[in-house]
């Protein structure tokens, strides 16, 4: 498979690109995009770069019935130099593959889905903002099209790349938000898809998302799908929190979602030498710790944010605030650290950037 060739078909029609301090979150999209299609039988055929446009479904298709379709979410940033940088893309694509395991879906050549995604960002490049804290939003997708009411897995799916410049997630510096936690509604459940980045579970999640936000809360905390007991992510992002200058995050668990932030900040922190323990942990303990006077930090990770600092939680009516509502020292040596390494203005020790040539 590593020597397939890729077809590229250029845009006769290119767009105007919008200023880079006037982008918003995944509402522009770039020039062309990456598709490659999988039929029984044959395995994955015709990798291609085309022009962005709409595409052609059956109103049958398996995706939009029984929603068996997965994605990725990853940035890729252009430093002072020129130089195009992805952050840790292998890992993006291994995650897909796991999703698609998940999801009955076939397994796709990683090194060829990279080689599709550096040749599609080649060709739009001068798409990548440049601005201090933009980016281009990369979204890696699979969806299953083959037209048939029966709930089966698909034997035709089409994988596809599409790019979107995005602007600043913190234009007026990094503000700590308010988070609900959430007692009714739950995101996953042991044994479901919540480990599988999968379309049905960010459906599931906008009720209670919504319901936050009518409150004035900005995300909900998820808790354990069976007790309602452990915490397990933050809206969707992973979560972190520093109790007595030791960092739990907490363990996989088969509902939470294996965020390669979550991964970098463990590995960072064990770099710096600082306790960092994945583990259970109740709600319970965490509002105790606060009593006590030892919750110092907590924050979410995700790719769109990198570090979500939270000032303050609310559980059962029961307000509590951390740090202040004050982004932590740790807090904001880790975005520094990230969005250094990320955007090419600090070392590198981890490997973890992947320069894109052209
Ligand atoms: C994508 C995602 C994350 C974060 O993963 P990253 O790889 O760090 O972007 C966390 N939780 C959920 C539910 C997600 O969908």
């Amino acid at each position: 498979m590593g020597n397939v060739s890729i077809e590229t078909i250029m845009t006769q029609e290119p767009k105007v690109k919008p200023e880079s301090n006037q982008l918003a979150f995944g509402t522009v999209f770039t020039d062309h995009m990456f598709t490659m299609d999988y039929t029984e039988g044959r395995g994955w055929h015709d990798p291609m770069v085309v022009p962005y446009e709409p595409i052609t479904i059956d109103p049958a298709a398996i995706v939009f019935h029984y929603g068996q379709t997965v994605f990725e979410g990853l940035k890729a940033y252009v430093t002072e130099e020129d130089e195009v940088l992805l952050f840790r893309p292998e890992e993006n694509m291994k995650r897909l593959n796991r999703s698609n395991e998940r999801l009955c879906m076939p397994h796709f050549d990683e090194e060829l889905a990279l080689e599709g995604l550096r040749k599609l960002i080649r060709i739009d490049k001068d798409w990548i903002p440049n601005v201090a804290g933009t980016s281009l939003y990369i979204r890696p997708f699979i969806i299953a099209t083959q037209p048939y009411l029966g709930v089966a897995p698909s034997k035709t799916y089409r994988f596809m790349i599409i790019l979107s410049p995005v602007g600043a997630y913190y234009k007026e510096g990094i503000n700590p938000v308010k988070i609900a936690v959430e007692s009714e509604f739950v995101r996953a459940v042991k044994g479901g898809t919540g480990s599988a980045k999968t379309a049905g579970n960010y459906a599931g999640a906008m009720k209670a998302q919504e319901v936050a936000e009518a409150k004035g809360y900005s995300q909900v905390l998820w808790l354990d799908g069976k007790e309602h007991k452990y915490i397990e992510e933050v809206g969707a992002m992973n979560v972190f929190f520093k109790l007595n200058g030791e960092v739990i995050t907490p363990e996989l668990n088969g509902s939470i979602l294996e965020g390669i932030t979550r991964k970098s900040v463990i590995e960072l922190l064990q770099y710096w030498g600082i306790p960092v323990i994945e583990r259970k942990i109740s709600i319970e303990e965490l509002y105790e710790a606060h009593r006590a006077g030892i919750l110092e930090e907590a924050f979410g990770t995700g790719t769109a944010a990198v570090i979500s600092p939270i000032g303050e939680l609310s559980w059962l009516d029961n307000k509590i605030t951390v740090n202040n509502g004050e982004i932590g020292t740790l807090s904001k040596k880790i975005y520094d650290t990230i969005t250094g390494i990320q955007t090419g203005k600090f070392e590198d020790p981890f490997g973890w950037r992947m320069t894109v040539e052209y």
